[in-house]
């Protein structure tokens, strides 16, 4: 692999990418310390009271550092009773200052706090959503305007030890950076890197750098770039690592874990913070199901071996690309591959299936009085049942699985497929004529087999691992198919057993949405044993499928994780919202506490529901302003009624 597409240690085997160690008071970040967990306040920073017991809690949540608002200088000021009352408590827990504009509040900020989070989007740099064209020379000249009032800050930094985390936002670029580099990832990396090359000038070398994102392919991207640009600039600083407005519940942790697992699973990231819609305290728990998997994962050093890569022969770009989503190319089989959304597999085979209630957990809802099925948006495409031949009439879009050598007693039996494995799929004589599944990992996927594969247009892999690194296997695997040459359909699976409900969610959509981010695969199947309820476990599939957005089943909910600037009760009013809404697929909607931020982090949302003042709300269609300080009681109405003046809305089906 060429050293141009290095943006970690290592593709196939869990290898952590050791940064420079930066000290945030006493919790040091990055190096080998562990990945640490943060949260930020959502009270208002000028109470004093209520912002103190609300750091307790997010602290004995489980966070190593908290993150308090500080908008103005006063609330900048402010952060000084905070820390005090934190310190005469007993809690040493490291604060960190979220600046969005003004110098003169991070300058305070700086000399109160152990970290400052600036970002580059908008500190001292214009974003008025308007269209600029800027010259060499008027670009330089701006730049150098930034660099003029940046520097007392990183003054400020060195004087005081205190540590700087430059966040960049996608939705919240400045008008200058969107104007050479658009709104994309390396216009989120350029902004970034603007500002640190500022503090490297200054010898300051304190910093923490995000990349942040509400949609998790983007996230992904932007981070990945930021390692390599920083490899080539023989930077290392540590990474803190965050899905935006991921909004709350299922989707909200499944956004998240997209995001926040790939690149954990790509060795990279030293903090994280997952933001949720949710009471902050709610956080952490979620922070440290995601990073306790990898402590017992072990160090690698940086050492970039030939080895790591040693697989891949040709430069990685020639495989495929780690910083643009490119769908993989594969045949079409039957309703699998080609242009088709992935497919969904759900696994029947622990459980009875002798009439249609056993599929309705699957989204199937068979009507006896019409003797009809109603088929729902997050129905599974195909079943797996084991030995189980069906004996009811199945819903007609639906395929069922079984067991080759069941199969071949009842070769006959409409939409149903075999199951071989590796070795009796090499061995077989009998295929089906349509579509056949072959059940593999890496170690039995021979060279023979895909020989003999590779020219067949009815067959899939289902493509398994119990590997502790099972991602990386996975994506080996699938490095491998690629250059092979290999157009056979992926449906990549995995086994969970014994989780809690939620680890099962934030696992299987780490290990699943980072190869679909990867451009991978044409399907996901989930098994699970003793972890969830099969609905559960359907609708976590297509979670992960929603927010890789490489399969739209539902309405999206770009949701502020509120902070003190917020202006309205936002987990009450998404739930009002989502209650409208939620059945309108495809259609995103952000909903944001503030009009300062909010505008800029919907990113790209179709519709805004943004806080305009108290009691007033402001709706946006896409980042233009449609109705301006409309009474809140009101609000979500004309939300409905601009989403129906857009042609978006449609009447909620009626279950029959
Ligand atoms: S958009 Fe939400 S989280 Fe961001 S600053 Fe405004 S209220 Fe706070």
């Amino acid at each position: 692999m060429e050293k141009q597409d290095f943006y970690c240690n290592d593709l196939v085997h869990y290898s952590r990418f050791i940064t420079r160690e930066v000290a945030i008071g006493a919790v040091s970040l990055g190096g080998t310390n562990p990945i640490r967990i943060q949260s930020m306040t959502t009270t208002d920073t000028m109470d004093t009271a209520g912002t103190v017991a609300q750091c307790i809690r997010i602290i004995e949540s489980g966070c190593d550092y908290v993150r308090i608002t500080a908008p103005s200088l006063n609330e900048a000021k402010n952060l000084d009773q905070i820390k005090k009352q934190l310190r005469k408590s007993g809690f040493d827990t490291p604060l960190i200052a979220d600046i969005h504009f003004t110098p003169n509040a991070a300058e305070m900020a700086a000399r109160i706090v152990e970290k400052v989070r600036i970002n580059p989007g908008n500190y001292v740099d214009k974003k008025k959503f308007e269209s600029i064209v800027y010259d060499d020379s008027s670009y330089q000249y701006e730049l150098e305007r930034i660099r003029k009032k940046f520097i007392p800050l990183v003054k400020v930094c060195k004087e005081y030890g205190t540590a700087l985390r430059v966040g960049a936002n996608h939705g919240s670029l400045s008008d200058r950076i969107m104007s050479r580099y658009g709104d994309t990832p390396l216009g989120m990396v350029e902004s970034a890197l603007e500002f640190i090359r500022i503090c490297e000038e200054e010898n300051f070398y304190q910093i923490v750098i995000s990349m942040k994102a509400s949609n998790p392919k983007v996230m992904v991207q932007a981070y990945r770039l930021l390692v390599n640009k920083m490899l080539a600039s023989q930077m290392n600083y540590p990474l803190h690592l965050g899905v935006t407005e991921a909004g709350e519940g299922e989707d909200g942790r499944i956004k998240s874990a997209v995001g926040i697992g790939s690149l954990l699973e790509d060795g990279l990231g030293d903090t994280i913070r997952v933001s949720l819609t949710e009471d902050p305290e709610f956080e952490a728990p979620v922070a440290k199901t995601l990073v306790n998997r990898y402590n017992k994962r072990g160090y690698n050093i940086n050492d970039m071996s030939p080895t790591a890569f040693s697989f891949i022969t040709d430069p990685l770009k020639s495989y495929y690309s780690p910083f643009n989503y490119e769908k993989q190319p594969s045949k079409e089989v039957v309703t699998i591959g080609g242009s088709h959304v992935p497919r969904i597999i759900a696994d029947l085979s622990q459980r009875l299936v002798q009439n249609p209630s056993a599929l309705f957990a699957l989204g199937y809802r068979y009507s006896v009085p019409n003797d009809k099925w109603n088929i729902l948006d997050m129905a599974a495409d195909y079943i797996f049942t084991g030995d189980q031949i069906i004996p009811f009439e199945i819903p007609g879009a639906l395929g069922v699985i079984i067991n080759s050598e069941v199969w071949e007693q009842n070769a006959e039996k409409e939409r149903h497929y075999p199951l071989f494995t590796a070795s009796t799929f090499v061995a077989s004589s009998k295929l089906h004529p349509a579509l056949n599944f072959i059940h593999t990992d890496i170690s039995n996927l021979s060279t023979e087999l895909i020989q003999k594969t590779t020219s067949l247009n009815n067959v899939v892999y289902i493509v398994d691992t119990d590997s502790e690194h099972g991602m990386a296997e996975q994506r080996a695997l699938f490095i491998k198919l690629i250059g092979s040459g290999s157009k056979v359909p992926v449906i990549f699976k995995r086994n969970y057993v014994n989780l809690e409900p939620e680890a099962l969610q934030l696992y299987a959509s780490t290990d699943l949405g980072s190869l679909l981010l990867d451009g991978f695969g044409d399907g996901i199947w989930i098994s699970a044993e003793g972890c969830t309820t099969l609905a559960n476990l359907n609708s976590t599939g297509f979670g992960i499928l929603q927010a890789t957005r490489t399969r739209i089943s539902k309405t999206e909910y770009i949701s502020c994780p509120s902070c003190g600037r917020t202006l309205f009760n936002l987990q009450e009013v998404t739930a009002k919202i989502r209650h409208r809404t939620q059945h309108l697929k495809g259609v995103k909607i952000g909903i944001m506490g503030c009009i300062v931020n909010g505008p800029g982090e919907m990113a790209d949302a179709d519709y805004g529901y943004v806080g305009a003042g108290v009691g007033k709300i402001t709706l946006y269609k896409g980042k233009e302003v449609v109705k301006k300080n409309i009474p809140s009681e009101e609000a979500v109405e004309a939300l409905v009624n601009l989403i129906k003046a857009y042609g978006d809305w449609i009447d909620e089906p009626v279950n029959q």
